[in-house]
């Protein structure tokens, strides 16, 4: 339809010679919808806090087999010996987040430090990646109440937490996963354990029997009609 509307328009253009009136949106339609498959029992999104680290590549290896797109809030500190392994998320379609330099509490900071070490990791991560929003998860879910409207992007925190660093079991933290995950959620891991790469990917197995994609946190925003403004807090998309 859109191509036969686009050949109609210029079809016109060219019978009358009034290019320059031409509406630049009614010749070129331009989709902002994410392209995603059709997902009847929902979408949530898997955040993976504190990599770059050396279980990551076996992570990307398993999103990649399953067709899943996740996100990564990353530490500036963790960028350098590492770039050819973000780069590869980045190309793959992965959404990565700013998780700050240092993985000092923010809240514990004045909101001036705070930012600059926010800066600090979004610097790195666009001089690695090339300029581009990257939403912040503050380590710990720690920040000051007045950080979130000092930055130009989101802050991502989450609705479920298997706490995958302190068990550092699959079957616990999949099992905590599954007997709560509900449409909208965003859950929190990280991709810095063995365990937990075993329990992602097994949770997605599970959640693609049951219907559920996930998705990126961006993605998932974009399906509920959130916008990306300064000030933004989501802990899920209900
Ligand atoms: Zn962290």
């Amino acid at each position: 339809m859109k191509m036969k509307r686009m050949a109609a328009v210029l079809l016109l253009l060219l019978l009358c010679g009034c290019g320059a009136a031409a509406p630049v949106e009614e010749a070129c339609p331009v989709s902002r919808e994410p392209e995603l498959p059709p997902s009847p029992a929902g979408y949530v999104a898997l955040t993976f806090d504190d990599g770059p680290s050396r279980h990551t590549e076996r992570l990307l290896d398993g999103l990649a087999e399953r067709g899943v797109q996740a996100t990564f809030f990353l530490l500036g500190s963790r960028l350098e010996g590492s770039e050819a392994l973000v780069q590869r998320m980045k190309a793959e379609g992965h959404q990565i987040g700013n998780h700050s330099y240092s993985h000092k509490e923010l809240g514990a900071m004045t909101d001036k430090a705070a930012t600059e070490d926010l800066a600090r990791c979004d610097l790195a991560l666009c001089t690695l990646l090339g300029e581009g929003d990257y939403w912040v998860r503050p380590p710990y879910g720690s920040m000051g109440s007045g950080l979130p409207a000092q930055l130009d992007v989101p802050v991502v925190l989450w609705s479920v937490d298997p706490e995958d660093w302190a068990c550092q079991n699959a079957d616990a933290v999949t099992h905590h996963i599954l007997s709560r995950i509900r449409d909208g959620d965003i859950v929190l891991l990280h991709d810095c354990y063995d365990s937990t790469v075993d329990a992602a990917l097994r949770t997605v197995d599970a959640l693609q029997e049951r219907g559920i994609q996930p998705v990126t946190v961006e993605q998932l925003a974009a399906l509920r009609g959130k916008t990306a403004q300064s000030g933004a807090v989501f802990l899920r998309f209900p």
